[in-house]
């Protein structure tokens, strides 16, 4: 069978080198194979002609069918055009040329029948194409020709004519060579017990669809096997993961728990809460090593859930620790836990890179000893000369922070690694969350604490500072701490943002007698954290930062957060930096201050905002205007298969269906060993781009 895979583009015929160099060049196509999956990004209906009297401007292609009048050769040297004076008999369209005179006077004759295809603008009440695609009417058959796919092509590509047209004519070529079916890419059964087109038809309809019902078929199709290979691939190393590595049986509920749940617990738990316990404890039972993922959005109590896992770990015989991106992070954890664990009589400890000599010396002595339950910690846990005693239970918290790396070697500190609890206030929607942790298991905290008042959202421009100011006057004079945070730190020529600097002499001029703090990211840490406990401990009222202050920092006095050029920030980031305040009982308020001219993108971010408090709502949004491949994770997260069909905000459907199929294959063939799959293991090794296995240290 004819495999495209190994065949150079160059061979086609009317590629030949140049072209072939191009297209390698622009479109990364090197080979017949590549050619055939390079999908058109939409259709237009060539079966329809319109009459010039109906075209108006905003139709995005039309075609039309008539003579040319006469040529008219307008305007000298660079301005130079030329203009064809087209009728269909309802009226005049003029269409233009800029480039390629002399060809078309040549190729084109007044008072011959010709279809003409483009993109209308009008005016004056004039309709015009630029640079029209025209045929003999002759040469024709407009209902043969149905539904005509348009291809991306990049400027560099239409400027050596190799547009949209000529790609569609290499396409065409290439798949009327097609004579036998190409190699399939699912297996039989598959095909035919999910209604699949076969591989051959559905390049064929992506390509030049018979109709619209057939084009949705091909594409789902296609769609299909993109899914399918990937939820595939995960479930294959989920499954191998689970095999090789056996877990801590924590098998019963024990006093530490129990007498916390009893005495110690300040508050009672939320419903969400006691979900993700339950799960964590089934999983913690099973005998599997657990690598649980914990959503929750900023303030849903993740903490708790934390503390009460570790619980569950210590009444096992077995040693706990939490690990946390920032110092001043964990050193709030190591507070709040110490405190919440008083009556308990547990060894809690804290182990930062600021923790040396003796004190460090004795944490660590406990740890291996022992006699420490839990540890509290920044990445320094993951130095070699910290070592457990028996390590059970590991929390990793807010996970967007630490790599990739960082994570395996928390792996290592055991010989069998501990059950990891990894959390997340950067919500991520279900859709991708399944393709990028298809082998972490996902809990959701979708629930606040009681009487948490949502925080008032508004939009306000540059011109607005003073009634801005005059509000944090307000609400400074009733106590509260105000943060007011910019995204850049240095003047940047190319930019004209109001920088950090000057907004920092803006805010200490007119708030003159209040103490304020300034933090960025060229700080180094120890005078950052220092900064950061100043305002703490309300030393300073008002907190002047970049986005450093992101990430779970709880200031409870804190009731306003000013976000400055807010149309800088995307999203998630937005909704994280928001999330610093309102974790009082007073109302708390965030303020989006912006230019007056904003993209629809982002007055679409800033809607959200504005209208939604929900992180699950705000980060499906987000993956719709700004796609999968921009959002955190993606990158370095090992999906080693480009979709370019599917589409992870809007195929959630069918991604469950097809990891459903993955996993009753994987149960009956877990490493796809049978004859009957042998298709899937050779498709798979021919997908993956990446030779690491990354997932089994997610
Ligand atoms: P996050 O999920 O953002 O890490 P935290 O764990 O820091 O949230 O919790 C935010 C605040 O909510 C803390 O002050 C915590 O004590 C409080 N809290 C957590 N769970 C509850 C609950 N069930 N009822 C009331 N307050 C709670
Ligand atoms: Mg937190």
């Amino acid at each position: 069978m004819l495999d495209l895979s190994v065949r150079d583009v160059k061979y086609l015929p009317g590629v030949g080198p140049a072209r072939a160099e191009l297209l390698d060049k622009e479109l990364g196509i090197k080979t017949l194979a590549q050619l055939i999956h390079y999908y058109p990004y939409k259709y237009i209906d060539r079966s329809r002609l319109f009459q010039i009297k109906e075209v108006d401007g905003a139709m995005p292609y039309i075609q039309l069918k008539g003579k040319i009048l006469s040529f008219e050769e307008i305007g000298a040297g660079r301005g130079k055009r030329l203009v064809a004076h087209f009728t269909d008999g309802t009226g005049i369209a003029d269409l233009v040329w800029f480039q390629g005179i002399k060809f078309a006077l040549s190729k084109y004759k007044p008072n011959t029948e010709y279809v003409v295809f483009g993109k209308p603008t009008v005016y004056g009440g004039r309709v015009n194409i630029a640079h029209p695609e025209i045929e003999a009417e002759a040469n024709l058959n407009l209902m043969e020709m149905g539904m005509q796919p348009l291809y991306n092509t990049t400027e560099r590509m239409k400027k050596m004519a190799l547009n949209s047209a000529a790609i569609r004519k290499l396409i065409r070529t290439l798949l009327d060579m097609l004579i036998e079916p190409l190699p399939e890419t699912l297996p039989d059964w598959l095909i035919r017990r999910e209604h699949l087109m076969t591989i051959t038809d559905a390049l064929r309809e992506i390509h030049s669809p018979g109709s619209a019902q057939s084009l949705r078929e091909a594409t789902h199709r296609l769609k299909f096997e993109e899914l399918f290979y990937v939820q595939l691939n995960i479930c294959r190393y989920s499954a191998a993961r689970n095999r090789r590595f056996k877990g801590f049986v924590f098998s019963k509920v024990g006093n530490y728990f129990n007498r916390f749940f009893n005495e110690c617990l300040p508050f009672s738990l939320t419903e969400a809460q006691k979900r993700v316990i339950r799960e964590i404890r089934r999983d913690t039972g099973s005998g599997v090593q657990m690598n649980r993922l914990v959503q929750g959005d900023v303030g849903s109590g993740k903490t708790m859930v934390a503390l009460m896992s570790m619980l569950l770990a210590i009444d096992n015989g077995f040693q706990a620790c939490i690990m946390a991106p920032t110092e001043i992070l964990a050193e709030q954890h190591y507070a709040n836990i110490t405190q919440y664990t008083e009556k308990l009589g547990l060894n809690v400890q804290l182990l930062t890179g600021s923790i040396k000599g003796k004190r460090r010396q004795s944490v660590l002595e406990g740890l291996v000893g022992g006699s420490v339950n839990i540890l509290v910690a920044t990445h320094a846990v993951l130095e070699e000369s910290v070592v457990f005693a028996q390590l059970g239970f590991v929390v990793i918290d807010e996970q967007h922070r630490f790599g990739v790396a960082q994570r395996a070697k928390l792996w290592e500190k055991n010989n069998n690694p501990p059950h990891i609890l990894v959390m997340t206030a950067t919500p991520i929607p279900r859709t991708l969350a399944m393709t990028l942790y298809g082998d972490l298991d996902v809990s959701v905290i979708d629930e606040l604490p009681p009487g948490r008042k949502p925080v008032k959202t508004v939009h306000k421009y540059d011109s607005n500072h003073t009634d801005i100011y005059a509000f944090l006057d307000q609400e400074l004079k009733k106590n509260r701490q105000v943060y007011i945070v910019y995204p850049l730190i240095e003047e940047s020529e190319k930019i004209d943002l109001r920088n950090l600097e000057d907004g920092y002499k803006i805010i200490s001029e007119r708030f003159e007698g209040y103490s304020i703090s300034k933090v960025h990211g060229k700080m180094k840490p120890a005078e950052k954290e220092a900064e950061m406990q100043r305002f703490k401990r309300a030393e300073t009222q008002i907190m002047v930062s970049t986005t450093v202050i992101e990430v779970g920092v709880d200031v409870p006095n804190a009731s306003v957060m000013v976000i400055e050029n807010a149309e800088r920030f995307g999203l998630s980031q937005l909704h994280q930096l928001r999330g610093r305040v309102g974790r009082g009982a007073d109302q708390s308020f965030c303020i989006l201050v912006t230019g007056f001219k904003l993209s629809e993108d982002t007055r679409k971010r800033i809607d959200i905002m504005v209208d939604s408090n929900d992180g699950f709502e705000i980060a499906e949004a987000d993956l719709k205007l700004r796609g999968p491949g921009d959002i955190e994770g993606t990158q370095q997260s090992g999906i080693a298969f480009d979709l370019r069909l599917a589409n992870l905000a809007r195929d959630g459907i069918l991604i469950e269906q097809v990891r459903n199929i993955a996993k009753e294959i994987i149960a009956a063939d877990a490493d796809l060993s049978q004859p009957q799959n042998a298709l899937l293991l050779r498709e798979l090794k021919r997908l993956k781009k990446s030779p690491f296995d990354w997932s089994s240290i997610s």
